[in-house]
């Protein structure tokens, strides 16, 4: 279209000539700007039903391999102090919800380990060595062995499992003492009935 015919149409039809003037520039400003903010990696973006992860019953480990040593060495060190801890800090008689949270928590570990490989190895042993869950000392004990499953396969020496519990000693009896005082303390004061000023008075 050329310019002077443009112009016929701006005069015959000004309103639609701005109005599509108006869309286009809106479309320069907005588009970009939207596309901008969509990448930014500090701009979280709301969960809608859209991103919410989807119900999945895929159990195979994810992560890619884990090539640097000293690396693998370091996160399995902390992995396995946090592991070892968790499992020494669980409850003595558990419920079965606690049971269920400890179950998804292991397999969940599992999935996500950050170093591929190891995840996969580990995600077999746990199919040969489903987790023991039923008291504290039982999943200490079962944790002990599955990480000695590891130290086999990677020629390390056998650790011993009979001081699991010391060995990451949590606090655990100390806070479950302090625990008990305090209920103790609470039931107690619970118990004690003041007397009334109008008894005391009248008395
Ligand atoms: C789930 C998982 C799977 C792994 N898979 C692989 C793999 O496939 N290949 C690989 O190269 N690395 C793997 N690793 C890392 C590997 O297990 C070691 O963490 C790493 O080789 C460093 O070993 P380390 O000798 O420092 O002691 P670690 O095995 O990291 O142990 C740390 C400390 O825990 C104590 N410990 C040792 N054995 C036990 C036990 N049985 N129970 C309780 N405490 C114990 C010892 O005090 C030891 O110093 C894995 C780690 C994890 C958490």
């Amino acid at each position: 279209m050329n310019l002077g015919r443009l112009v016929r149409n701006y005069k015959k039809s000004p309103g639609v000539i701005t109005g599509t003037v108006i869309i286009l520039v809106l479309l320069v400003i907005l588009v970009p700007n939207n596309w901008a903010s969509n990448n930014r990696l500090d701009a979280p973006v709301p969960i809608s039903k859209d991103t919410e992860p989807a119900q999945t019953t895929n159990t195979v480990p994810f992560m890619p391999k884990m090539a640097n040593e000293t690396l693998k060495a370091e996160l399995g060190n902390a992995a396995w102090k946090l592991f070892h801890t968790i499992l020494a800090r669980y409850p003595d008689t558990p419920s079965p919800d606690q049971k269920q949270h400890l179950a998804d928590y292991i397999r969940t570990f599992a999935l996500v380990y950050p170093c591929g490989d190891c995840a996969r190895h580990f995600a077999g042993l746990l199919e040969k060595y489903p987790p023991q869950l039923s008291s504290r000392k039982t999943a200490a004990l079962w944790g002990c062995h599955i990480h000695n499953q590891v130290n086999t396969r990677l020629s390390k020496p056998q650790y011993d499992c009979s001081t699991i519990l010391e060995d990451y000693d949590c606090g655990c009896a100390q806070d479950e003492e302090d625990e008990l005082k305090e209920k103790e303390t609470s039931d107690h004061l619970a118990s004690i009935k003041v007397d009334s000023t109008e008894e005391m008075v009248g008395g």
